[in-house]
């Protein structure tokens, strides 16, 4: 059996003569960079997340870094977000010369905890980045209120969970990273809404902010060569957009999918006491960027070797914390402020999730992940 974390391979072969087509559509016109694909793609996603604007760029990493620089912050200020994440996060907070301050998590959903957050907050505070992990929303309105009170920015990173969708008290709803000031995502080929290479794009529905986006991904030009703004250049490419407007069409179909799957795993998983299965978000819905579980009194290092052998991937999501890592740790981060992140680091692990999971594939799965327990 071929058991892959992400099989895209798979995914590609049901849409293979539409991308093909579109692929070389795009050669034949030769509009490689901010082509009508480009602009049609923008327009769709805009529509789909009910935002009013999309600005496409080159990756997640850049919208991170485009997004915080469009807030207009001086070194110094200090930028608050999750302990538990992908390293990007905290490194555009560095590069922009900005002081990362870690929160840790909370312990059922990964998301930020909100409390900590509170007790975060300084007079040098000018931004929350709250980060979707693993396909669920943080707690958005929490967050939002917080934000609020303090006068401060919130750039949502949603490069885990684009598609999934958070209910307030009041009964609205708002997709992921459309609910803060600016949201953030990423095209890499193996997130949610995954390209052929490269991608990434920025939300918001506010003008200003908007038009201060596209001027920064463009070199920080306002008219053509009149140049306002220190900028970066950071585009999403023609042939990029238009598999991506392929994917778009089927972004529903792919978290349908996610979801069955990770409904088989939690029906398997119920009576493993070993195994803490991935706790909803009752506000959000989830999209499965990862089924991420956690393990009591499992190695999870010995369990994905055991897997391994066994020709199943499994991956540790994250495996050590942001805050001891060379790159960004300080003297203010404090270990035992992180016992959430610190706990999860040592016993989290992922299992293969993604669009073409076969029942068969998920039985071999979870009876060998039962095997190891039961050792
Ligand atoms: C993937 C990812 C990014 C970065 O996206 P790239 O397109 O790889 O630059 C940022 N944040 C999170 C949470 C991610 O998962």
């Amino acid at each position: 059996m071929n058991i892959q974390m992400v099989d895209l391979k798979g995914q590609y072969s049901k849409i293979k003569p539409e991308i093909d087509k579109a692929i070389i559509d795009v050669i034949e016109s030769t509009a490689f960079i901010n082509g009508p694909e480009v602009k049609a793609f923008q327009s769709e996603l805009q529509d789909y997340l009910k935002v009013k604007h999309v600005i496409p760029c080159a990756n997640g990493t850049d919208a991170l870094q485009i997004a915080l620089m469009a807030l207009g912050l001086k070194p110094g200020d200090e930028v608050i977000t999750s302990n538990f994440t992908f390293a990007a996060t905290v490194e555009v907070i560095g590069l922009l010369q900005l002081t990362p301050v870690l929160v840790d998590v909370d312990a059922d959903t990964f998301c930020m905890d909100v409390e900590k957050l509170k007790k975060s907050i300084t007079p040098q505070t000018k931004a929350i980045v709250p980060v979707h992990l693993f396909g669920q929303c943080a707690n958005m309105e929490e967050i939002m209120k917080v934000a609020k009170e303090h006068h401060l920015f919130v750039v949502e990173d949603n490069a885990q969970a684009i598609g999934a969708e958070y209910t307030f008290s009041n009964g609205e709803t708002k997709k992921a990273g459309t609910i803060g000031h600016i949201g953030t995502t990423s095209f890499f080929p193996s997130k949610n809404l995954g390209c052929y290479g490269d991608g990434g794009a920025i939300f918001t529905n506010d003008d200003n902010l908007a038009s201060i986006c596209h001027s920064i991904v463009n070199h920080g030009m306002g008219e053509r060569y009149y140049y306002e703004r220190l900028g970066v250049n950071s585009r999403l490419d023609s042939i990029q957009a238009t598999i991506l407007r392929i994917k778009l069409r089927e972004l529903e179909n792919y978290s349908a999918a996610r979801n069955r799957a990770a409904a088989y795993y939690d029906k398997a998983f119920a009576d493993v006491q070993q195994i803490k299965t991935p706790v909803r978000n009752p506000k959000s819905t989830h999209v499965f960027h990862q089924y991420t579980c956690v393990g009591c009194g499992v190695d999870h290092f010995a369990l994905q070797k055991y897997l391994g052998e066994k020709g199943i991937p499994c991956m540790i999501y994250y495996p050590v914390p942001l805050h001891t890592q060379e790159a960004y740790k300080t003297p203010q981060m404090k270990d035992e402020d992180f016992e959430v992140t610190n706990e999860l680091c040592k016993s989290v692990f992922s299992l293969p999730m993604h669009t073409e999971l076969t029942e068969e594939q998920l039985k071999y799965i979870t009876d060998s992940v039962k095997e190891f327990i039961n050792k």
